[in-house]
């Protein structure tokens, strides 16, 4: 992976990364998962609001339940001559509940049609269980066919990514939410390597030792919550969770810079190499982090204090897809590979 073309601050636009396959992906895009609190129609606003200001990265799912009001947006956009098809790069991702064999295929199918596009920059595999849960249920809920990671199960997913490659309608294919236990598993297996993992990140939950493996793995990682997902669903709060954007550190720096400590988070997040997906539906935020990566970096000592407050806080737990008996969500992350 290589950084392409301006760095942030050098000429003012968004850092580029070139990806192992020689894909480049834009270092920032919009995130589109509402956490249960937002409309599609105001996530599609969103996009239209981000893309007429210059962002070129969108990251999508089928279970945000918002593609066909992207699509319809995206349409609109490129017909107006906005933006060139060419010049987005559209992520969209298999959910759970389709990872059997022909069901990536029909729901790649499924988010082309409703995203109203030929092909996608980037498709991934969701989460790498086929556990999956009621849309808006409880953090305690359990789906009784719920189970831990099955590598055998996971590579007929897979197998279907690489033949969306190899049909033309998936440019890049990936991975979310794995840890290197599976990811090794996976690259010994796979005919078409991953090019990027989907992961959280936030200074709070920096990942050093995973984010290492995969960088020199070849995957760019993508970090999701970058700001530390100040708003997500109450199934996924514990009393434990830090606050990112209330971290003293973050704080301090935020305030010599007068921008918000959201803008510091993003802003580390690209100079440590990741890309990065806010969310937002307000357009100031959505500027805010517009000029946080375009804009000039932190300083090589900021780099380094922010270096210091990671709290191993992971946030998105994932416990609605625990089976049952399992004793908590570390038995789904299973970080050691114990379970198989
Ligand atoms: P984020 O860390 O991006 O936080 C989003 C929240 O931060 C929003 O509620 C927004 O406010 C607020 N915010 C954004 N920018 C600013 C700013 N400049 N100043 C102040 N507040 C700000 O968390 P998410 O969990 O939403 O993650 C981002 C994206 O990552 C998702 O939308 C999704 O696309 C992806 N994701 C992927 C996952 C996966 O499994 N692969 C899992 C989770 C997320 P407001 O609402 O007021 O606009």
């Amino acid at each position: 992976m290589r950084r392409e073309g301006a760095g942030p601050g050098a000429g003012g636009s968004i850092p580029q990364i070139r990806l192992a396959n020689g894909q480049i992906i834009p270092a920032l895009g919009l995130g589109t998962f509402g956490s249960d609190l937002y409309s599609a129609e105001q996530i599609a606003g969103a996009v239209e609001f981000a893309i007429r200001n210059g962002y070129r990265h969108i990251d999508c799912a089928s279970v945000y339940m918002n593609e066909k009001e992207i699509g319809h947006i995206l349409t609109k956009l490129i017909r107006e001559g906005v933006v060139r098809r060419e010049e987005l790069w559209i992520t969209s991702k298999v959910w759970n509940d389709a990872h059997g064999e022909g069901e990536v295929l029909a729901a790649c199918e499924k988010s082309l049609t409703d995203l109203q596009l030929e092909y996608l920059d980037l498709y991934l595999v969701h989460w790498p269980f086929p556990n999956y849960h009621a849309p808006g249920c409880d953090g305690d809920a359990r789906n009784p066919a719920s189970r831990p990671y099955i590598h055998e199960e996971y590579m007929v997913a897979w197998r279907q990514m690489e033949q969306l490659v190899e049909r033309g309608v998936v440019k890049s294919i990936g991975t979310s939410n794995m840890t290197r236990p599976k990811m090794e598993l996976l690259l010994r297996d796979a005919l078409i390597k991953p090019v990027v993992n989907e992961m959280e990140l936030h200074p709070h939950f920096q990942q050093q030792a995973l984010f290492d493996y995969l960088v020199e793995s070849g995957i760019q990682p993508i970090g999701y919550s970058p700001i530390g997902s100040p708003k997500r669903p109450e199934r996924d709060r514990t009393p434990q969770d830090s606050v990112d954007i209330e971290d003293p550190v973050i704080v301090d720096i935020a305030g010599r810079w007068q921008v918000h400590p959201a803008e510091v988070c993003i802003k580390w997040g690209i100079q440590r190499g990741e890309v990065v997906i806010p969310f937002s539906v307000t357009p100031s935020k959505i500027l805010g982090n517009l000029k946080a990566a375009t804009g000039a970096p932190l300083t090589p000592e900021e780099m380094a204090r922010i270096a210091t407050i990671d709290r191993n806080c992971r946030l998105i737990k994932g416990q609605v897809f625990l089976w049952e008996g399992a004793r908590d969500w570390e038995d789904l992350w299973d970080p050691d590979g114990k379970n198989y």
